[in-house]
């Protein structure tokens, strides 16, 4: 029997890497390849879940699955993306312990798809009855709204998120959920206006018009026909194996089950409506006033008739810009280039508000007074490297570096430092600490010149940025420019002068310095607020409340950069205060392709994820520990000198002498003698006992 589960194993290869032998690389990627070529994409690192991108439906996610996983130790069963959702369930039920699932790995590799899977396990094992049920329907309903309105796609995915997701579900002392909350990251709201070639806009623009009835799009003042509309590109409208008009109907369940009314879902689509008008206005040169150009708007546009605002109040506020300062207002005329930036401006911030909007919106729906044990599922976009890589990836790569770090320091770093404190012997791992990349974004580096160059008076450009960039940040390992005198990078052809370069953790990536600076301040003139808050049509109104005269506030508001920084800092900080539970998803090619797996792709994946070290961490360590007290609750019945006269919590641990311990101690050994790991038993020397 023995013999056949070796062989078994040798066959789909091992399901721990911990138990991998002998440990290399060639043995990590050709065992995750053996896994991959039978369909076993999850493999384990410890209680670190690997997952493989498999770009086939797999029949693994069955309910009988679920019963499968439900209630069974993490090691029990083949490795699975529901033993770590049960594992990190059960402990939030029964240890009273926050849990939060971080799921990380470039753009294409899986995450959003984790992430579902992860929710809709524990959906499906916690708590009974109508109300739960509806409680957990809104929660899972969420995600198709929010895909819709904030993914879109990309070359690297054809549903990639555009956004940042994390998301607290809530439950009560039983375990039973109660709602939710979601928080929203930085929305890539240039993609309303324009998309890079072979990419989409967001979804639901496409689902609209495909999935509408006639009424619906006369009513919006909608034609069915993507290319009437300049904000939708052309050459990429459909695409393969998804059926927008479906979709559509998906999405409409599913806000009326997130409990969005009627009313609501129609003002909604008339934003979007707006949206597309708002990209069809197109501008003419008019009469010279003071020797310059004005614009004007070329025809008349169903904008107005559709969102309830006033046609000379729109035409003005893309004819002029009033500048205010304390007492003063001196208006400018905008020429016909003017005009349409400011029309792309006003588009990205209708629409990044509606989906910040959405967020709040369905907020409310799932809100919870009482706040008793939370899990966190987090599902951000991946790190991503294109042809043309701007502001949107250089937040994107910036919000990986974070991740990467808390990963780093609570696996890695963290883990290690235990075992000195502790007093255990310990051999030290090298591995490579991107603190130093976080620094040179966030700290003295490139977030605080861009806001430090926003901030100035004076003419800014982006070549200024750039100029202060290569001051300050020239000799730093992780940045390259040819632009500095002491550049090493003088001769390096390859990095044009308008670009600068940083060493991610995840691999070098090219930015283009042009609109960094405008996308930081993220302005929007105030004409064009206070048009839209003219406007007779309660959404839009409500989001923009600064252009209501009575509340001007001359104050700027914060940069696009900094405010993410903070969101991010505080995330971090959440995700500290909670168990952690990681899956490390791996995109096996680039095709976006069943069946194939590049070795170079993942060998690429596995090294800047730390996934090696992160065995060796793993394999040098202890790979069960607990708190004495815990343990001792847990196990105080099996040895004669803890029971009866442990009498839980209230006993103290000092009063237990050492003996006891350790003959308690040669018990649960006993116990476990089929553990997986090494089962010697150690009694850290302050706080924890470890197997
Ligand atoms: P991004 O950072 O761009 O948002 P992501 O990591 O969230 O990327 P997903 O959108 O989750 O990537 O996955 C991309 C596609 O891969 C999915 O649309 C789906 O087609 C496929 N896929 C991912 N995971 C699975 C899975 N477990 N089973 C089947 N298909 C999957
Ligand atoms: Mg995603």
């Amino acid at each position: 029997m023995e013999v056949k589960t070796s062989l078994l194993d040798n066959m789909i290869g091992v399901g721990d890497m911990v138990l991998l032998e002998p440990l290399s690389e060639e043995s990590f990627i050709n065992n995750l390849k053996k896994r991959f070529d039978h369909s076993e994409i999850y493999t384990y690192i410890g209680s670190v879940v690997v997952s493989i991108n498999p770009y086939r439906s797999l029949p693994i996610y069955s309910p009988e699955k679920v019963e499968e996983y439900r209630n069974r130790n993490f090691y029990e069963l083949s490795p699975h993306i529901f033993a770590l959702s049960d594992e990190a369930y059960r402990s939030l039920r029964d240890q009273d312990k926050d849990q939060c699932i971080l799921i990380t790995g470039e753009s294409g590799a899986g995450k959003t798809e984790a992430s579902k899977l992860v929710m809709s396990y524990v959906a499906a094992v916690c708590g009974k009855g109508a109300e739960v049920n509806q409680v957990k329907e809104q929660l899972l309903q969420s995600n198709p709204v929010l895909e819709a309105f904030g993914n879109a796609k990309t070359v690297r995915n054809d549903n990639s998120s555009r956004f940042g997701k994390y998301m607290d579900i809530e439950f009560d002392f039983k375990g039973d959920p109660l709602g939710g909350v979601i928080s929203n990251y930085l929305l890539e709201k240039s993609r309303v206006v324009k998309q890079p070639r072979g990419e989409r806009n967001f979804h639901i623009f496409y689902q609209i018009l495909s999935g509408a009835t006639e009424d619906m799009l006369n009513k919006l003042k909608l034609q069915r026909d993507f290319s009437r509309y300049n904000y939708l590109s052309l050459d990429s409208s459909r695409v393969n194996g998804v059926d927008d008009a479906v979709n559509f109907r998906t999405v409409r369940n599913a806000m009326q089950i997130v409990g969005f009314m009627d009313h609501e879902t129609q003002s909604i689509f008339e934003v979007i409506a707006a949206v597309l008008k708002l990209g069809n206005i197109e501008f003419k040169p008019e009469s010279r006033v003071n020797g310059l150009d004005e614009s004007k708007i070329k025809d008349k546009n169903e904008i107005c008739e559709l969102t309830g605002i006033d046609q000379s109040v729109l035409e003005r506020a893309f004819s002029f810009r009033t500048l205010e300062a304390k007492q003063e207002k001196v208006s400018t005329t905008l020429n016909v280039a003017q005009a349409y930036y400011a029309r792309d401006a006003l588009a990205k911030n209708l629409y990044s508000r509606l989906f910040s909007w959405l967020v709040t919106r369905i907020n409310e729906s799932i809100k919870v007074i009482f706040l008793y044990k939370v899990m966190g599922v987090l599902d951000i976009y991946g790190f991503e490297i294109f042809e043309d890589n701007s502001f949107e990836q250089f937040i994107i790569n910036y919000c990986n570096e974070k991740l990467q770090q808390i990963f780093i320091e609570l696996t890695l770093k963290e883990e290690q430092e235990e075992y000195i404190r502790e007093d255990i012997e310990w051999t030290h791992i090298e591995y490579f600490n991107n603190a130093i990349i976080c620094d040179l974004i966030e700290n003295t580096g490139i977030l605080a010149m861009l806001d430090e160059e926003c901030l100035r008076p004076g003419t800014v450009t982006d070549d200024t940025f750039l100029e202060k960039l290569n001051q300050v940040c020239a000799t730093h390992q992780h940045f390259e420019s040819r632009m500095s005198k002491c550049s090493r990078f003088l001769n390096d052809t390859s990095l044009p002068h308008s670009c600068f370069r940083i060493q991610h953790y995840a691999g070098k990536v090219m930015y283009q310095v042009e609109g960094f600076v405008d996308k930081n301040n993220d302005l929007l003139y105030r004409d064009l607020s206070q048009a839209m808050w003219k406007a007779n049509h309660s959404l839009i109104k409500a989001l923009f409340p600064e252009g209501n005269p009575a509340k001007i506030n001359l104050k700027r508001p914060p940069t696009a950069g900094s405010q993410f920084k903070a969101s991010v800092a505080t995330l971090m900080k959440n995700l500290q205060t909670k168990n952690p539970n990681y899956i490390r998803c791996i995109k096996p090619n680039d095709k976006k392709a069943a069946h194939i797996f590049s070795d170079a792709l993942v060998c690429h994946q596995v090294r800047y994820l730390g996934l090696l070290e992160n065995v060796r961490v793993r394999r040098a360590g202890y790979a069960f520990r607990q708190p004495y007290e815990l343990c001792l609750e847990r196990y105080k019945m099996l040895c004669k000198q803890t029971w009866p006269h442990w009498r839980g919590p209230l006993f103290k641990l000092e009063d237990l002498r050492k003996q006891r311990l350790e003959d308690l101690a040669t018990l649960i050994q006993k116990i476990y003698r089929g553990w997986k790991y090494r089962t010697r038993f150690l009694l850290m020397k302050k706080s924890q006992i470890v197997i």
